[in-house]
């Protein structure tokens, strides 16, 4: 059923170059379609990024259009990465030429188009499993994003292979993506989650998770990096470990996938997972990654169309993975999207945006120490560009609505994550979420604007 990886512009030629940086006369339904040119392999802004080896924001910024509105009469400042990223035209427009010049179902039919969207399907789960550093895209399942990739693992591996006493690790740093799903299976077959604790730092205990595991464990769940902290765990040798005892290791990259470079064999997860909106693609779509052979051997979870062999009311047999996993019809034009964001973000050089980003996050750490009564949660080393924080004398709401009237974007609340806050004695807090096409102005501009809350508040 698999299908060869195509070049992006062998499928439809009036894509061709979407992924690049040329508008696209295509777009327009009706409009000739162009020469098809070699698949570009490096966008023109990252390019340049590259071969300074350093990568400036003002590149990146210069693709998101959004970045340009303004919000309560403000340039808007979104920090609220964490949540949602924004969107390069490059992804913008791919969605637009698909609809405009490519839209078709998928893996059926025997027409031109079904074959060119199969095509670009499957040459985007060939790009995912390369960004990944996966062994082959057979090992590549998509997902409507991180929530359904973990409720997979949960409700197709771990209904076949938990039983009554079997133990699932899982860290308090976990978003409740990670969490609750293995509740949920945990109870049907009476087995237990049993937390892993975190140190006042905000990393994971790690002798604390040594002294858990045990025979009884069968899947550690941990997350590349926290929403909440920004905790990077050690997840490579928290791997070898589990190892040990036979569990399987779930690795949440959410957070990490647009930040650092992931390569899943060396860190030798069984499973992992992301979702395409938080690394600069569309809402919807996301991936699991599985060992193949993993894969191979756990059931489908959700029964259909695209997933089967042969139908009959005594019997039915299914796919080869991973299309075993994918019932329906699923969410062709965001896997073009996703695979022009995956480029878009390689494009300026993995290594460099995490240095950047690293970069940024020292200097809001300096403008954040300024502002009286603020208070970072989280301060393991090594962690990604997440601030979240309290404000003496003012709950985390307040706080996100006073920066929202200056144009800045936050998070307040729990961050579906709320064991992690309450590992300070919080129910919510406020939340700033940085990534590449933020800059040191709008890190001060959110200083500033704190600043002025707290004395506001002073003078009164
Ligand atoms: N895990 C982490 C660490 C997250 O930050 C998020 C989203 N905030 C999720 C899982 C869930 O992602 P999604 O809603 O895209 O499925």
């Amino acid at each position: 059923m698999t299908t060869p990886d195509m070049p992006w512009g062998a499928y439809a030629p009036g894509m061709a170059g979407l992924t690049g940086t040329q508008p696209s006369a295509a777009a327009v339904p009706g409009a000739p379609a162009p020469e098809v040119p070699a698949p570009p392999q490096q966008p023109s802004a990252g390019s340049a990024a590259t071969r300074s080896g350093e990568f400036t924001p003002e590149a990146a910024r210069r693709d998101v259009p959004v970045l340009q509105r303004p919000v309560n009469g403000r340039p808007l400042v979104w920090l609220d990465n964490g949540a949602t990223t924004q969107k390069p035209r490059q992804v913008i427009e791919t969605l637009a030429a698909y609809y405009a010049t490519a839209n078709s179902n998928i893996h059926r039919g025997a027409h031109t188009m079904a074959r060119e969207a199969t095509e670009m399907y499957e040459g985007g789960r060939a790009a995912v499993a390369r960004f990944l550093g996966a062994p082959s895209p057979d090992g590549v399942v998509f997902t409507r994003g991180t929530t359904e990739a973990v409720n997979l693992v949960a409700q197709s591996w771990g209904r076949a292979n938990l039983g009554p006493g079997d133990e699932i690790l899982v860290s308090t740093l976990e978003h409740h993506s990670n969490i609750v799903p293995w509740q949920l299976i945990a109870r049907e077959r009476r087995a237990r989650v049993v937390p892993i604790p975190l140190l006042p730092d905000g990393s994971i205990d790690q002798d604390a998770y040594a002294d858990l595991l045990s025979f009884r464990t069968q899947l550690v769940a941990v997350s590349h990096a926290s929403n909440v902290l920004g905790t990077v765990p050690p997840v490579k040798e928290m791997t070898a470990l589990a190892h040990r005892y036979g569990a399987k290791v779930l690795v949440d990259g959410a957070q990490a996938v647009a930040h650092f470079p992931v390569d899943v064999q060396d860190l030798d997860s069984d499973f992992y997972v992301f979702s395409g909106h938080k690394l600069y693609g569309p809402t919807g779509i996301g991936a699991l990654y599985a060992k193949p052979e993993i894969l191979a051997g756990m059931p489908p979870w959700q029964g259909g169309g695209n997933m089967i062999d042969q139908v009959e009311f005594d019997r039915v047999t299914f796919a080869p993975v991973p299309h075993r996993f994918e019932a329906g019809t699923g969410h062709i034009s965001g896997v073009a999207g996703l695979r022009a964001a995956i480029d878009w973000l390689t494009s300026f050089g993995r290594e460099a945006v995490a240095a950047y980003e690293t970069a940024l996050l020292g200097h809001a750490r300096q403008a954040l120490a300024a502002v009286p009564g603020l208070t970072v949660l989280g301060d393991a080393p090594g962690k990604i560009a997440v601030l979240t924080f309290t404000l003496a004398g003012h709950d985390p709401v307040t706080v996100a609505r006073w920066l929202d009237q200056e144009g800045i974007a936050v998070r307040a609340g729990h961050h579906c994550a709320q064991p992690s806050l309450r590992h300070y004695g919080l129910d919510a807090a406020t939340r700033a979420s940085l990534a590449l096409y933020n800059t040191a102005e709008e890190v001060d501009r959110l200083a500033a604007s704190l600043t002025r809350l707290q004395t506001q508040a002073a003078a009164v």
